[in-house]
């Protein structure tokens, strides 16, 4: 199969609507591709009914679908079982299902280790995880240009480390985490690891097995999938030990009046009415994109993000954020033009068609590092072009002009 942005951007129906938009928001939030748009709209329209509730041929239906696309996350992460895979409303529930249903195990004295580099959505649980439970959050530092300090492992992670809870990549920086070396001192401490893989798996297939995890939390908003709904991936002994986080219909095993047990994972953690046609789009996404030219579309992003980089290297007054070397990160780049409020910045690219986000992208712990409080972000996807990125490169030398 071979790749060109145009084709692929020939399946995304919104971007056919959008003729003149130059998106680069992708880290935000990507495209919904029509594979995913197709099947919740034929789900609707065929097959809708509510879950493990029915025994007329509807509900079957809706079952059979809510479980295929259960089976097809799992195909993309590589995982051992469907039953490995639960539906969540994405990344930010996922890490928060974690915090509670682990961190209910944990006591004053246990250690939560994260690094300087994370969304606040995995940071914030971590925290209030803190208050309730009196753990010791332990913060991995790192390298002056954003990445993961690897020769700090050793001295962060204690034998009083229960969890480490790590970004996959930086939704700011796309730098990309050395998650072996993260694994393998986490095992010989006796520590599970969670990854926040809300950046990464809209790059291509996961291999969870190889990866080594516990557990692995994404969106299917940022994978070209529906909003409303993600995934945490789970170790079937690592959820097996997990109580439940939120309770109600669908995670039980019987309830009396006295009391209740719980279903085996994956139901254990989908009390209520999951998000089914969401799940449905994501399930169609992911089997879409699983069999992507990859080497291809990554060699394409990769070149449009030097094109990039090359392009504001020469403007004055340039603050990069992350690492330039492109081997160890994702098409995603951040920066600040002396003098230019990065939302002033977008505002200007905006008028030229633009889309890119402005701000402290839920990292203020990262900003903080950097000494920044906000920065302009472009997040590249395969259907994007040197269109987008000249007209990118354009609006800045017009934002430059203007509140320069
Ligand atoms: N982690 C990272 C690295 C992210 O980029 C994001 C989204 N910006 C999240 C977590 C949270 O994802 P969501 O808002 O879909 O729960």
């Amino acid at each position: 199969m071979s790749f060109t942005a145009a084709k692929w951007r020939g399946h995304f129906p919104l971007l056919a609507a959008h003729r003149d938009l130059h998106y680069l928001d992708n880290a935000a939030t990507g495209q919904l591709c029509e594979a995913a748009l197709d099947a919740v709209t034929s789900h609707e329209l065929l097959h809708r009914a509510n879950v493990l509730r029915g025994t007329y041929r509807l509900a079957e239906q809706a079952d059979a679908a809510y479980e295929n696309a259960r089976r097809q996350v799992a195909a993309y992460l590589n995982a051992a079982s469907a039953d490995e895979v639960v539906f969540t409303a994405g990344t930010t529930a996922s890490i928060n299902l974690v915090a509670h249903a682990f961190g209910e195990g944990l006591n004053a004295g246990d250690e939560v280790v994260l690094s300087l580099a994370e969304h606040h959505s995995n940071f914030v649980p971590w925290q209030m995880l803190r208050e309730r439970r009196g753990v010791l959050l332990r913060i991995l530092p790192l390298t002056a240009d954003g990445r993961i300090d690897l020769s700090r492992l050793a001295e962060t992670l204690t034998p009083r480390c229960r969890l480490v809870a790590v970004t996959h990549a930086s939704n700011v920086t796309g730098a990309v985490t050395d998650l072996a070396a993260i694994v393998a001192v986490a095992r010989a401490v006796g520590a599970r690891v969670l990854v926040d893989g809300a950046q990464a798996v809209q790059h291509g297939p996961v291999d969870v097995a190889a990866l080594g995890a516990d557990f692995y939390a994404f969106s299917g908003h940022k994978a070209y999938g529906p909003t409303g709904v993600g995934v945490l991936w789970g170790r079937g002994e690592a959820l097996a030990a997990l109580p439940p986080f939120l309770g109600g219909g669908g995670m039980i095993g019987r309830v009396t009046v006295e009391e209740t047990t719980y279903a085996p994972p994956p139901r254990r953690f989908e009390a209520g009415t999951p998000p089914i046609a969401q799940a449905v789009g994501l399930g169609a996404a992911l089997d879409w994109l699983r069999v992507q030219p990859w080497a291809d579309m990554h060699a394409h992003t990769a070149r449009l993000a030097q094109r990039l980089i090359d392009g504001i290297a020469v403007l004055p007054g340039l603050t990069f954020l992350g690492p330039r070397d492109l081997k160890q990160r994702l098409p995603i780049v951040s920066f600040n033009l002396e003098g230019i409020h990065p939302h002033d910045a977008c505002q200007v690219l905006d008028g030229h068609g633009v889309a890119v986000r402005g701000g402290h992208h839920c990292a203020q712990p990262l900003m903080d590092f950097f000494g920044v409080q906000g920065a302009v972000r472009a997040s590249l996807a395969p259907y994007n072009d040197e269109a987008d990125i000249d007209a990118l490169l354009a609006g800045l030398k017009d934002a430059m002009r203007k509140l320069g």
